[in-house]
């Protein structure tokens, strides 16, 4: 049994990297996903019926918790809308960090008495990095969701605070090991639960995609290190895959943002939202509004169009007309293609999802760079429910709170056609000067009907 259960790891072990690999494109994405998950089964049942000494028969317990779980997960994900994923994804993200807490409790009490000074170094820092992402990935689930606003959350001098608290941790971290005993354990869980939702707690507005995939990071470690309570080699392998990819998608998302990770960490977004080119609402000058036949004409006349999308895209669901907007251009010889911004929407990748949910052509989607570098050949540019991604304040207003952040430099096209339903500013909470350029009109209301309504009127140009 106990080669069959090894066997089943390392067919567990490939098809977690398999998964991973098809991760990596759209189109492998799905297939990738499946491939993951059969892997975790596998690893699951093999993990189940390892033979080992003493350890009491549970399967009764164990296939409950399993039953249930699997009912909760798969009924939360059915009904999820698209734009509610991101908090699904951050509330499973943080059940996992959950999960790796409970384990560091139970082997606490379990091997107090005969663990090393090393198992308890591995029980407690897991402990550590389990409550840390419980506790950060519910605050970032609430913030995403609009349930708790940034600025209710920061305190003054809140970095000073994270400091002291880091502190207090690594000193609880180090009594625990060298005197462990319930009373402290109970102390230091509740520290460890504070120090998780203070650590995300002023990290907020435009900076939230790297939080959220420094989470994801940590929930991974987390995992490797209760595998590592187990000597349970897939539970390791696989913390470290998601570990590590999660340390990679941090990078690139610090990278998008053009921010280093410290600074995001101690930037403290959200103090200073209110950008020097005015607060929100402030008089900027005034809009152009237009109406869908306009945008039609324009979008008639045009040799090369692009089309922005952005969160509230995912809010009107009007993936289905930027695809149908696609295809009657495409009969007119007028090329659309898509610009997307790394961290446009609520989780990374949120826009090619959108897209590829209706098959858009991969070789269609222009990434920064591209996007950027052809913008001056650009007749139209349609920016469909994107804001802070557009916001020009990122390049020339150095007291803006996503100053430094690279963006989709829009206004260098001919003409601007903004898709939302109000002057509302975006996640950031910031002003955006594109919408007072010359060449930018707005374009009222909800994106799906705006769009249909201009592919209608598009149809009656003939
Ligand atoms: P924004 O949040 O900046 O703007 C979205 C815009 O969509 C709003 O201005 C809103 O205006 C408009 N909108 C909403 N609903 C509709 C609708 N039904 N029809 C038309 N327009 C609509 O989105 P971006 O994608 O530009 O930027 C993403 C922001 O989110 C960045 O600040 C990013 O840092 C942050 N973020 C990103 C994450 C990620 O991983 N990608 C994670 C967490 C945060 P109005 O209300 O007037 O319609």
């Amino acid at each position: 049994m106990e080669v069959i259960c090894q066997i089943a790891y390392l067919v567990g072990a490939i098809c977690f990297i398999l998964g991973l690999r098809g991760l990596s494109h759209p189109k492998t994405a799905r297939r990738g996903n499946l491939i993951a998950a059969w892997g975790m089964g596998i690893a699951i049942l093999a993990s189940l019926f390892y033979p080992l000494e003493n350890v009491p028969n549970n399967f009764v317990w164990i296939f409950g918790a399993l039953l249930i779980g699997s009912i909760i997960g798969w009924i939360s994900a059915a009904r999820v809308q698209m734009t509610g994923m991101p908090q699904l994804v951050s509330i499973f993200n943080g059940l996992g960090g959950g999960s790796a807490m409970l384990l560091a409790i139970l082997e606490f009490y379990k091997s107090t008495n005969n663990a090393g000074s090393l198992g308890l170094v591995v029980i407690v820092f897991t402990l550590l990095v389990g409550a840390i992402s419980f506790s950060g990935s519910i605050l970032a689930y609430l913030k995403l969701d609009g349930k708790v606003k940034d600025k209710n959350v920061i305190l003054p001098k809140h970095q000073f605070i994270n400091s002291i608290f880091l502190v207090g941790c690594l000193v609880l971290f180090l009594f625990l090991v060298l005197n462990p005993s319930p009373q402290l354990l109970l102390i230091a869980t509740i520290i460890f639960l504070v120090y998780g939702f203070s650590f995300v707690a002023p990290i907020g507005g435009a900076d939230m995609p790297v939080v959220i995939s420094l989470l994801n990071s940590v929930t991974g470690i987390s995992a490797a290190t209760a595998g590592f309570l187990y000597d349970n080699q897939i539970m390791i392998l696989g913390g470290i895959l998601v570990g590590a990819s999660g340390t990679i998608l941090t990078v690139l998302m610090c990278q998008a943002m053009n921010r280093s990770l410290f600074n995001v960490i101690m930037g403290g977004f959200g103090s200073s939202n209110v950008s020097s080119a005015g607060p929100v609402g402030g008089d900027q000058g005034t809009v152009q509004s237009v109406q869908a036949v306009d945008v039609a004409i324009l979008l008639n006349y045009a040799s090369r169009v692009i089309l922005v999308p952005g969160y509230g895209m995912a809010v009107a669901r009007a993936q289905k007309q930027a695809k149908e907007l696609e295809e009657i251009l495409a009969g007119k010889d007028i090329d659309m293609s898509f610009g997307i911004h790394p961290v446009a929407g609520r989780m990374p990748g949120h826009m090619n999802v959108l897209l590829a949910e209706v098959d858009i052509n991969y070789d269609k989607l222009l990434d920064l760079e591209k996007c950027n570098s052809e913008l001056d050949e650009t007749d139209v540019v349609l920016v469909v429910g994107a804001n802070d991604v557009v916001n020009p304040s990122a390049l020339d207003d150095p007291g803006s709170s996503i100053y430094g952040m690279p963006v989709l430099e829009v206004w260098n096209a001919k003409q601007v056609v903004v898709f939302k339903r109000s002057m509302k500013p975006g996640y950031a909470g910031i002003q955006n000067p594109l919408f007072f350029k010359p060449n930018t009109k707005m374009l009222f209301g909800d994106a799906a009907d705006t769009l249909s309504a201009i592919i209608d009127e598009i149809k009656n140009l003939g």
